[in-house]
């Protein structure tokens, strides 16, 4: 890629889109696409086909999709599974139409089976049922996948695609219906009085990992950089904690003191996500912001000013 390549980040208003922009600016690429969701609606087709038509990108991130926490995929799956096939039908398509020459197609590490072996590696992809509580998202995800390689195959294109682990940043949602867990807890420990108790969801038990989006967009750009070949590459860190050692080191860094509460009522989710990076780590990339690090930064940035 040199510097000068046009490059358009779909999403860049997202929790990986704004740090795609972010690393994309400090490597110095200036001529950055970007659109928000009012200016270029990406589930309509026409519109998707007519802003490439008109704007001819190099290379694609296709950082765009509707996401969301546990609770948002269990009450919204048609909106998940609608919206993400239309997203990244479309801009796949049009991409191979516009002759992109690199696309990089963001999934999540949901598409895995829900009880596959841990760490997980890239080829359990379909090895097994998903996850009840995200399948609608997870299967637009796999379908994306898939439609990369179906592309790369016929026609030879570079589409890569990414899985993330549990992600968190600047820009997150904080929204405690809709949000992950880690943006949640964040909030919660924050506005709770300094010796009230907080309620946490489900049983503490299940374990996650979690990558800083800076981290995974430095991730991106290495892959759109380095690599030729289309692949399918897990982006993580390689270590998970249980839900509640990362409550109570939310806990510290916000200076709660009150104790946790565990609603039971909630649901627990897969009982543990963590990613194989060993491919990534063998293409010469490992991430450098450890979690304790990510959150301290993360909460300091925030404007405690407003409200969430
Ligand atoms: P998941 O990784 O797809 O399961 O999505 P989440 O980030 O929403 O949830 C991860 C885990 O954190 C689940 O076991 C949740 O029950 C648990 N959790 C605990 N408290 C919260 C909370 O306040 N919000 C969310 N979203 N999850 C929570």
């Amino acid at each position: 890629m040199n510097k000068a390549a046009k490059i358009y980040v779909a999403g860049h208003k997202g929790l990986v889109g704004s740090a795609l922009v972010r690393a994309l600016q400090a490597r110095g690429y200036h001529n950055l696409i970007l659109r928000t969701h009012k200016e270029l609606d990406l589930t309509e087709q026409q519109a998707v086909r007519q802003f490439f038509a008109a704007e001819q990108p190099e290379y694609v991130f296709l950082a765009a999709a509707k996401v969301g926490g546990i609770e948002a995929n269990r009450t919204q799956p048609a909106r998940f599974i609608h919206e993400n096939l239309a997203i990244q039908t479309n801009v796949i398509h049009e991409s191979w139409k516009h002759n992109v020459k690199k696309l990089l197609f963001l999934g999540s590490s949901c598409i895995y089976p829900r009880d596959c072996p841990q760490p997980i590696r890239e080829e359990y992809l379909l090895t097994g049922l998903l996850e009840s509580t995200n399948e609608a998202y997870a299967m637009a995800k796999i379908a994306g996948i898939k439609m990369c390689e179906a592309y790369n195959r016929q026609y030879g294109t570079v589409y890569m695609s990414v899985m993330p682990t549990n992600l968190y940043g600047p820009g997150d949602n904080y929204d405690l219906q809709n949000s992950h867990v880690l943006p949640a807890l964040i909030r919660k420990f924050h506005e709770a009085l300094p010796d009230k108790p907080v309620t946490v969801w489900g049983s503490g038990m299940p374990r996650r990992e979690f990558l800083h989006s800076d981290d995974m967009a430095e991730a991106c750009v290495f892959l759109m950089e380095q690599c030729d070949e289309p692949r399918m590459v897990n982006i993580g860190t390689g270590a998970d904690l249980t839900i509640h050692e990362l409550a109570c080191l939310v806990q510290s860094i916000v200076g709660h003191k009150g104790k946790i509460v565990w609603d039971h009522a909630k649901p627990d989710g897969t009982p543990q996500k963590l990613l194989d990076v060993s491919q990534l780590h063998a293409l010469g990339w490992s991430h450098r912001i450890s979690l304790r690090e990510g959150i301290a930064k993360v909460y300091e940035e925030l404007d405690k000013t407003k409200p969430f």
